[in-house]
């Protein structure tokens, strides 16, 4: 049995998986494979419109925003932000928390003046800045809900004068958010929701209309929206199994039952990171991600050969990013508590051996 800790394409749950390959062979009984069905059918015309009503339940979306699925990856909408938001001549804040932040900010350049109001980056991303003013006279302020790479995470949102926009790709669903404190969210669906090939972007509808510049239709956020995610034709298949795995989230309970099994799994891991006299955590303890869990040994020379234990029993896809080396176990929603017990335990196992 494999453990899948890979950060991102991520674990998808066992059912999902089972029924999305059902589908691609005979979808709903119509004897044809939802690879080769039309858009405009009414069958996936359904899927989408329960993707987004499970969208709308789990996050308690309120009144004034739209649900859209786009396609081109988080990556894109780093552009597809300052493009709709920042008028000619505009500025906008960034928080730089981390390489995807950074990569939003560098496409915001395009655009117009950027600010940074508050960086890590010279402590190489381990911990999130506490102390910053949001420039008042900013289009829109940008942050990252959970730093992917570096294994932070903004435990608390904040008040803010202007529309924040939140690139929430690595911790969509796994924690209860208040809808209404964002302009702007999207969350690449590979880390949380279902497989790479679609978007999630959750627009309130008043930040739109605002720049006066011309955009092409499918960089447009208005068109999509008027085109029901459906202005061309839409990553049905990743569609699909988003929306099964939203469906298998609502039958766990939702995002307050996730949320206290995420919580869970991130403690007994952290425990273990700060009990074993071999291993050591990457980040500040109060910024610390509960999807992504950075940790380093203490002796570099262990690091290849508990990589090497890991991998003889089962558990895959935690080594480090390069840009911070060590391990990183992702614990997303899909990953069942037993699997941080399989990590937990080959952790004391190899502390035993390397006594
Ligand atoms: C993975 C990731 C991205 C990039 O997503 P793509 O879909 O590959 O463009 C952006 N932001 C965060 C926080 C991520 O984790």
């Amino acid at each position: 049995m494999k453990h899948n800790f890979g950060p991102g394409p991520g674990i998808l749950p066992h059912e999902v998986l089972k029924q999305a390959a059902e589908a691609v062979i005979n979808f709903n009984d119509t004897e044809l494979s939802i690879l080769e069905i039309s858009h405009r059918s009414p069958e996936f015309e359904a899927v989408l419109a329960e993707a987004i009503k499970l969208v709308k339940e789990l996050l308690n979306v309120p009144e004034g925003y739209s649900i859209v699925f786009l396609q081109g990856g988080a990556s894109t909408q780093f552009a597809l932000a300052p493009y709709n938001l920042l008028p000619e001549g505009g500025k906008a804040a960034y928080l730089e928390t981390g390489v995807w932040a950074n990569k939003a900010l560098k496409e915001a350049k395009y655009f117009g003046e950027t600010i940074v109001v508050a960086t890590s980056k010279e402590s190489n991303f381990t911990y999130i800045p506490k102390d910053f003013e949001i420039p008042k006279d900013a289009a829109y302020f940008h942050i990252t809900s959970n730093n992917t790479i570096y294994g932070t995470q903004l435990r608390k949102f904040f008040p803010s004068p202007i529309p924040v926009v939140c690139d929430m790709s690595s911790d969509i669903f796994s924690r209860t958010i208040n809808v209404a404190d964002f302009g702007l969210i999207y969350a690449g669906a590979q880390k949380n929701m279902g497989p790479a090939g679609t978007v999630l972007a959750i627009i309130k509808d008043d930040i739109l209309g605002k720049t006066n510049r011309k955009i092409p239709a499918m960089f447009n956020y208005q068109t999509q929206i008027e085109g029901d995610s459906m202005y061309n034709t839409p990553p049905v298949f990743a569609i699909y199994v988003s929306m099964l795995t939203l469906r298998w989230l609502k039958a766990k309970g939702g995002v307050e039952a996730i949320e206290k099994d995420n919580f869970a799994k991130a403690k007994a891991l952290y425990d273990e990171i700060d009990r074993n006299p071999l291993f050591k955590g990457v980040c500040v303890p109060e910024d610390r991600s509960y999807m992504n869990v950075c940790f380093v040994a203490n002796n570099p020379e262990h690091e290849k050969p508990f990589l090497k234990y890991c991998d003889e029993k089962g558990i895959i896809g935690i080594k480090g990013h390069r840009s911070v080396g060590g391990f990183r176990a992702s614990i997303y929603n899909a990953l069942p508590i037993t699997s941080v017990h399989v990590l937990i335990d080959a952790m004391q196992e190899f502390e035993v051996k390397n006594k």
